[in-house]
């Protein structure tokens, strides 16, 4: 209980709990009763506001950071990039060099060996160059990507890594298909007997019929089918 004024007539040291002011009949309770109901709904509220500021404030936060750790990895990654690239040309120049001066130095050197050596090497390091000049410009739109929306960026990697599994998957169905379980020992390390495989059979043992008909063979237990 307390002592207050009415707010009707201004009367001084009236009680809160009393129904009706003692002169004008006002009734002080009820007035007092929703004031502090609506005080305690302002604070209330006040808190509650007070509180999901708070998590934005955190949720932008926790955004930058994570905007900031993803730019700093591709960015680390791009720098990356720049440093394989030249060494990726750099060492196939200096292999196909050496095998140059090696079939210069030796008497009978063969040229078209040579030739297969460094066109190989050239092929190898062109194919990896190519595929790392494409993983650095990926790496560069996913950046531009990061710093408009770490969000997006998100989503995309989300959705590559979604692709790529099943991509995976695939080739792992199509190798399955390739390596079928032995139906004798039941192991998957069987192989696919090809055309060439079984003419170089028949070359080597002169018995074409052992594999005729059957199309895998199984490493294990050697069994046919
Ligand atoms: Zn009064
Ligand atoms: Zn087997």
């Amino acid at each position: 209980m307390e002592l207050v004024k009415c707010p009707e007539c201004g009367k001084e040291n009236v009680s809160d709990t009393a129904e009706a002011c003692p002169d004008c009949g006002y009734a002080v309770k009820i007035h007092y009763q929703r004031l502090r109901e609506e005080e305690a709904k302002q604070a209330r509220l006040k808190m509650e506001t007070e509180k999901k500021l708070a998590e934005a404030q955190q949720k932008k936060e926790t955004e930058t950071q994570r905007q900031k750790e993803a730019i700093e990895a591709l960015e680390i990654r791009i720098k990356g990039y720049t440093r394989t690239i030249p060494i990726v040309a750099i060492l196939t120049i200096v292999f196909c060099v050496l095998t140059v001066i090696s079939w210069n130095l030796s008497e009978d050197g063969d040229l078209g060996l040579i030739i297969v050596f460094c066109g190989f090497a050239t092929f190898f390091g062109g194919v990896t160059w190519t595929s790392s000049i494409s993983a650095q410009n990926r790496a560069r739109e996913d950046l531009k990507l990061a710093k408009q929306s770490v969000d997006s960026y998100e989503k995309k990697v989300e959705e590559r890594k979604i692709k790529e599994a099943e991509i995976a998957k695939r080739q792992q169905e199509l190798q399955d298909a390739q390596h079928p379980k032995c139906p004798n020992c039941g192991s998957k390390n069987t192989k696919r007997i090809t055309f060439t495989n079984r003419a170089v059979s028949t070359a080597t043992l002169g018995i074409a019929s052992s594999t005729i008909g059957k199309q895998y063979k199984c490493n294990r237990c050697k069994h046919m089918w």
